[in-house]
């Protein structure tokens, strides 16, 4: 490991993830980074070309409003119920910061009081997406994982526990076990009635689950997050985009806005 005296704690604390390997030769059946084998809609490549002539002069729309209402209207949300991001890996960064508690926090001293929900460790299961112990390392957050069963099902009652926050993956990866929607409620509504937040990453919810979008109305705590990178073919264009209640997403845009706006 190529070690530097210039980093700062934070730099020498981090344990960073390691993409799957992108090699330069095509001469590979690639399956280590589930993209998708089949080519995206030509309608995509239609609309990225039109897109990129003399408009790239200019920054882009820092609301992403186009893209955020096509969403809206896609999954019958209002575009203030829909966060757009550099792939879902950013949207999932920011609301790790967003949502859940660092020990070393102190109270803002901005008249918001402190965050209710205190320093108790986030939960997700072990096994899964192993880029959440790193944002969690990013960001000081304290975590627990709750093991998988024999049969690698996530035992949802093993998570209805107080908790600093949920993040759980529907499908779960790489297993591919589906919960139950009535089961990622039963962790939504969790020991205290949605007092923490739950994440839910749906990156490979259109390959069999089912979506937890209708339920954001119901549930203030419920972020869903999304990727075009797997089902749509589209991970070189990097767009992620989460779907919850309105404040949700305004605190995503807290952190979005304090970053790269
Ligand atoms: C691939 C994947 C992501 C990241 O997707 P991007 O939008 O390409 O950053 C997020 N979560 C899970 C579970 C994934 O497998």
């Amino acid at each position: 490991m190529t070690y530097s005296m210039y980093w700062s704690n934070l730099a020498r604390s981090l344990s960073p993830y390691i993409p799957g390997e992108q090699p330069r030769q095509a001469t590979f059946i690639k399956l280590n980074t589930n993209e998708n084998p089949y080519p995206p809609s030509p309608l995509v490549i239609e609309a990225i070309q039109k897109a990129a002539g003399d408009q790239l002069r200019l920054y882009p729309d820092p609301a992403c409003t186009e893209l955020r209402q096509a969403i809206a209207h896609r999954y019958g949300v209002h575009p203030k119920q829909v966060f757009a991001g550099n792939g879902s890996d950013e949207v999932l960064a920011f609301a790790f910061g967003a949502f859940f508690n660092t020990p070393g926090d102190a109270a803002p001293l901005n008249g918001f009081g402190p965050s209710p929900q205190g320093i108790c460790p986030i939960s997700f299961p072990d096994i899964t997406y192993s880029f959440y112990p790193v944002y969690a390392g990013l960001w000081g957050i304290p975590y627990r994982t709750i093991p998988v069963a024999e049969d690698f099902s996530i035992d949802y009652q093993a998570f209805k526990i107080a908790s600093g926050g949920v993040v759980i993956p529907n499908p779960n990866a790489p297993t591919g076990r589906a919960l139950p929607i009535a089961e990622l409620l039963s962790i939504v509504q969790g020991d205290n009635e949605g007092a923490r937040v739950v994440l839910v990453d749906e990156a490979y919810t259109a390959f069999g689950a089912e979506t937890a979008v209708p339920y954001i109305a119901e549930h203030p705590n419920l972020l869903t997050v999304h990727t075009l990178s797997k089902a749509a073919s589209l991970a070189g264009l990097r767009v992620g985009f989460a779907i919850g209640a309105e404040a949700l997403i305004e605190g995503l845009c807290r952190i979005r806005d304090s970053f790269n706006s």
